[in-house]
């Protein structure tokens, strides 16, 4: 490392370098040897890759802190030099680099100096977009669901009372109409409440499902069954090939069907009917929910399972909040499974889990 920058180096300062030697070659994190001027003297390929810069470009000197500090961290960058000045160490603290394409990615920044002038020391950093884009949506998502809360309660204070309005009345047809009408929300609020707590147990350190032999076609029509007398104005039809045996958890594994199948419906017009699949193929068990609604392009196809991912053709299905496939997606890697969706736009969407299968 730094070969340039060792050979200008004290005995003292080459060996607080060596203790960052394996750090700095691992690359599993960014970092950067500098004067803590405005030159970066050496930087892993970590460093370089996470803000597009080449190494020719860091030979060249086109690699500097001011050109990849936004400006507005200035004043911060400035109390944190202080600090360093103060204990030769800054803390590890959050701000944001500028890549070469002019992005900003945002990072936790740390440093270590190796002498008291603070001459020379190493600056390392953690690419943390990820996480950001995770609080992001984690935020977005919060303020989705106050207000797919909210909204529906609302509905519902107002509907009692045009209820009760219509007891004193005395009108049946009315009463039934409100009845009804806060059973829809009820219902909607229902999904919303499941999906959340769905969500909050897969990540409980705590959730340990047991597992044992379990058949998908068994699953597949007990669960087509319910869904069935619940959506009783739609066609659910349910095929299931012989014993297709998997190692998994029946619960969780019926929960993931209603999922699809509840989607499917949503998503597809009343008229058309909804297919349900179990068979094996090889060594694998299928378990597949084919629609013939709306379909999903191939972009939104790859997010879909994504935490919070919802697509903007979803508007009219407000009481969805982007949970349901994650959570599937997750009971479906804890059983060593896939899940895929194979759509057109406008045609319909097969959501297919493929499964280890056994005997
Ligand atoms: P949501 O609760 O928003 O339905 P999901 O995770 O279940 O969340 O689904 C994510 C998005 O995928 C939905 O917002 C919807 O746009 C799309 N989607 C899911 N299932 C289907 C389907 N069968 N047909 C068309 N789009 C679907």
């Amino acid at each position: 490392m730094a070969i340039r920058a060792l050979q200008a180096l004290s005995e003292e300062k080459a060996e607080a370098l060596f203790k960052y030697q394996a750090l700095f070659d691992s690359n599993m994190l960014a970092i950067a040897c500098t004067d803590f001027n405005d030159s970066i003297l050496d930087a892993n390929d970590a460093f370089l890759s996470m803000l597009g810069y080449s190494r020719e470009d860091l030979e060249a000197g086109a690699l500097r802190w001011s050109t990849i500090s936004p400006a507005r961290y200035n004043k911060e960058d400035i109390i944190k030099m202080n600090e360093l000045l103060q204990h030769k160490t800054i803390v590890p603290f959050e701000k944001e680099y500028i890549h070469k394409d002019g992005r900003a990615v945002p990072v936790l920044v740390g440093a270590e100096a190796f002498d008291a002038e603070i001459s020379f020391g190493v600056c390392f950093a953690l690419d943390i977009s990820e996480m950001k884009e995770l609080e992001r949506k984690k935020d977005d998502f919060i303020g989705l669901v106050s207000h797919e809360l909210k909204t529906p309660l609302a509905i519902m204070k107002l509907q009692s009372e045009f209820l009760r309005a219509a007891i004193v009345t005395g009108s049946k047809k009315e009463q039934m109409e409100f009845a009804k009408e806060i059973e829809e929300h009820v219902d909607k609020l229902g999904i919303l409440i499941s999906d959340l707590l769905n969500m909050a147990r897969y990540h409980s350190a705590e959730y340990a499902p047991n597992f044992s032999a379990v058949d998908l076609g068994d699953i597949a029509q007990k669960v087509v069954h319910d869904l069935s007398l619940y959506h009783d104005m739609r066609a659910i039809t349910c095929e299931a090939k012989g014993r297709v045996y998997v190692r998994g958890n029946g619960e969780r594994l019926s929960q993931v069907l209603i999922n699809l199948v509840n989607n499917a419906v949503r998503y597809s017009p009343q008229e058309e009917a909804i297919d349900v699949r179990a068979y094996k193929e090889g060594d694998m068990a299928i378990l597949e929910v084919t629609d013939k609604g709306i379909g999903i392009d191939r972009e939104d196809a790859e997010r879909i399972f994504e935490r919070y991912y919802r697509v903007n053709n979803a508007d009219k299905h407000k009481e969805a909040a982007g949970l349901g496939l994650y959570v599937c997606s997750e009971i479906v890697k804890q059983h060593k499974g896939k899940i895929e969706v194979l759509s057109k736009k406008g045609k319909g969407s097969t959501f297919r889990i493929v499964l280890p299968r056994v005997a």
